[in-house]
Formats: structure tokens, sequence, C-alpha cells
């Protein structure tokens, strides 16, 4: 069977479209152009709830609400003078009137046909009723959803920022607790440099004591030996009335063995001011050169039989202690000489570089190697120095003395060749 326009034209064809007219689930109504319907199919008589005789001849009005009847009476007559196939009431929702007078949403699309001379306007009309119920049900559930996903939003809305509340609170906590340890480190700290210091003085303390202790078991027998000598040459210048150059080598060895018991007091003296922090220094402009020309002065007394001390000097002024400067020369320049031979030659050199620089040479008895590490520790004395007197002391003073002038001593021995000590001092 082929369908084409000369089939539809046919007894056939016609029947077919008959069938289409009463069979179709849209609703067909035809009207004349006055607006009175002039046909209807089965299912317009099923969507407006009237009999095909109740509304045939009726105004189409009927079928619309009364609130638009009178736009749809202009509306249709407009439609009448230009009809063409189009949807009706575009963008808007219309509303058809069952016979019972509910109302129900509608979609209309509107053609024409012109049937023995006369034109007819076509409705096609669908109910849209339960779509637009689904429409309303959808519509109404996103706006659920709307409403569910705002709360949800809020909700997370409102925790975030109690979170974050929270993490402020927790943060000035922790930058609280953070001020707390660091003033807790801090009192700590406080307290075991609080600590560290007691433990320090009473080290101080107890070395000190040591010192004393030492000090005097080593006096006691340093002290035998000039106390000794001055007493058997107090008793020989009381013999030798008229021999005055014997009682002069008599009242000299009795200087010398007072000078000797002073050294030694001084020593220990010097030792104790140092320990205890009470020495100052006191700073003013040294002549170096008269500094040591002094120094030799002083120590001629202690000189054996034909030792000579050479100087050579430059002319040099510093900034430092003189009498800290002048006790470190005694100590090393009398140290050249007691451990020098009774011929020997002793060199003092002054000069100045980056730095200042006094060296005393010696041509004397030498350190031997096992001593020169400990040989500025207090009461050290090396084991080739036993028959000369000596306390010790010297050497650990002197290295006090020129950490406190920011200096620095250092020497090179070796057993009967002699020995040289550098002193450095910062400009
Ligand atoms: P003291 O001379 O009273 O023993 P010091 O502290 O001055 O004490 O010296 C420590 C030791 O260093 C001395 O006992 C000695 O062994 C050694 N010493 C110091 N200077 C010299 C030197 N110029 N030549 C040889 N030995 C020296």
């Amino acid at each position: 069977m082929k369908i084409n326009s000369d089939y539809l034209m046919s007894d056939k064809g016609l029947d077919l479209l008959n069938k289409l007219f009463y069979s179709s689930g849209e609703g067909i109504l035809f009207f004349e152009k006055d607006g009175k319907v002039a046909a209807l199919n089965p299912r317009a008589v099923e969507i407006f709830g009237y009999t095909e005789e109740e509304i045939i001849g009726k105004s189409v009005e009927i079928l619309i609400p009364q609130s638009q009847r009178v736009r749809h009476i202009k509306y249709r007559e407009k439609y009448v003078s230009q009809p063409s196939p189009r949807q009706m009431g575009a963008g808007r929702d219309l509303e058809g009137l069952k016979k019972g007078g509910d109302t129900f949403p509608l979609e209309i699309s509107l053609s024409y046909i012109t049937h023995e001379n006369q034109t007819l306007v076509v409705a096609f009309v669908t109910d849209i009723t339960i779509r637009k119920r689904n429409e309303k049900e959808l519509e109404e559930q996103r706006l659920k959803l709307k409403e569910y996903t705002e709360r949800l939003e809020r909700k997370v809305r409102e925790r975030t920022s109690e979170l974050e509340h929270m993490n402020l609170g927790l943060q000035s906590q922790i930058q609280e607790r953070k001020l707390a340890e660091s003033a807790l480190k801090e009192s700590l700290e406080d307290l075991k440099r609080a600590e560290q210091e007691i433990l320090n003085s009473l080290k101080r303390e107890r070395q000190l004591g040591e010192m004393k202790s030492r000090f005097v078991s080593m006096a006691s027998h340093e002290f035998r030996t000039p106390l000794t000598t001055i007493l058997s040459s107090a008793n020989l210048i009381l013999r030798y009335t008229d021999n005055e150059e014997a009682k002069e080598k008599h009242v000299n060895r009795i200087k010398g063995s007072v000078q000797n018991l002073t050294n030694i007091l001084n020593d220990f003296l010097s030792l104790e001011k140092l320990e205890s922090g009470a020495q100052k220094v006191i700073l003013a402009e040294v002549k170096l050169k008269a500094l040591i020309d002094e120094v030799v002065d002083e120590l001629q007394g202690m000189m054996q039989e034909k030792q000579n001390i050479q100087v050579e000097c430059d002319d040099i002024l510093l900034v430092s202690d003189a009498h800290i400067l002048k006790n470190i020369l005694l100590n090393i320049v009398s140290n050249a000489i007691k451990y020098s031979m009774p011929n020997g030659t002793i060199e003092i050199r002054l000069y100045e570089e980056r730095k200042v620089y006094i060296v005393v040479k010696d041509y004397g008895i030498g350190i031997p190697l096992k001593d020169q590490d400990q040989l500025f520790e207090r009461f050290h004395r090396a084991e080739n120095v036993t028959n000369i007197n000596g306390t010790g002391l010297g050497l650990s003073i002197v290295k006090k003395y020129i950490e406190l002038l920011q200096g620095d001593i250092t020497f090179e021995s070796e057993v009967g060749k002699g020995s040289t000590f550098t002193i450095e001092l910062p400009k």
C-alpha cells in the first residue's frame, strides 16, 4: 500500500483520514469564522467533558475560562483575518475549561482548511495536566533540593566558621603555649647559668684551697734554702768583722735570698689576685724600651757570674697595662737567667709588625719535650730543674696576665741548647 496524495484523495484514503481524526490522541476541533464549533473528535470530547451535541454550534469560548474569554475573542478574530498554521499562545500558559467548571492546562496548535468554500479553523488540543503536574513536582523537588542544598551550605558555612573560630582559639593557645615555653626555657637557662656560676665559684674555691695547701707544702720546702742561707750568711758576717769583702759577699747573699722569698710571696699574691678576678687591667701608654730596661735593671742582683743580657729594642709606644707587662717580663727574663749557664747570654728583642713582639732567648738548659705541654700549668716544673729553686707558678701567672692583655705567648726549646719565649701583644 502506497500512501501518497492520490491515495489520500481516494475513498480508502478518506477513510484512513477519517480513522485518524477519530483515533487521534490529540483533541481536534473545527471552528467556523465566527468561532462556532463545527466538529470535534472523540479525544476533544473526552478532554472537555461535553458531548458532541452539547458543543457543536456553540461558541468556542465556552471551552475557555471566563477571565480569558474577551481576550480570546480578539485573538480569534485576528487569527481568522490572517490564518496560518502556528502554535497558539506562544510563551503563555493556556488553560481550558471543562464542562464541570474545572480548568486544566493545555497546548493548542492552530491551522486552517478551506472546505466546501468555507474557511475552517482547526485546533489541535493537548491536555498537558500530567506533564504540568510532573513539571510542578519536579519544580517542587528542585526547590526542595535547592532549599536542602542551601541549608547544607549554611551548615557547612556555620561549621567552617566554627572551625575557623576554634582554629583561631587553638592558634592563640599555641602562641600562648609557645610564649610560656620560651619563658620557661629562659628561666631554666637562667637557673642553669646560676647553677653553673655556683659550680664555677665552688670549683674556684676548691682550686684556691688546693692551691693554698700546695703552696704551703711548696713554700715550706722553698723557704728553707734561702732562710738557711740568710742564717748562715748572718752568722758569717758576725764572724768576719774585719773582712769587708767577705761581709759584702754575705750581705749580697742575704739580699738574694730575701729577693727569692719575696718573689715566691709575690707569685702567690699575683695568683690569688688573678684567680679571684681582682686583677684589673689599667690601660695607659707604655714606653716598652724603658720598661724592658727597668726589668733588666731590677734583675741585675739575680744574674750569675759573667752572665749578660743583650737588649735590641725599637722605641715602641703601646697602650697596655705597664704593671702587668712588667710582671710578665720579670718572670720570663728571670727564668732565662735562672735556667742559663753562669756565663750565658740572654737576648731580648723588641719589634713591631702587625703586632708587637717581645722575644726572650737564652742558651740555657732548655725544656724537655715531655714537659713542654704542661709548662703553663700551675706548679709544673720540668724534670731537669730539680736543683734550681722555683715554685712552678711563674708561667701560669704569665699565661693569665697575657690573656688579660689579649696577647699570646709561645716558646721553642731544646734541651742543652736553650729556650726562646715570644710574647705577642695587640697594638
Ligand atoms: P719556676 O721557674 O718557679 O719553676 P715557672 O712557672 O716560671 O716556675 O716555670 C715553670 C717551669 O718551666 C720551670 O720549672 C722550668 O722547668 C721551665 N722553664 C721556664 N722557663 C725556662 C727557661 N727559660 N729555660 C728552661 N726551662 C724553663
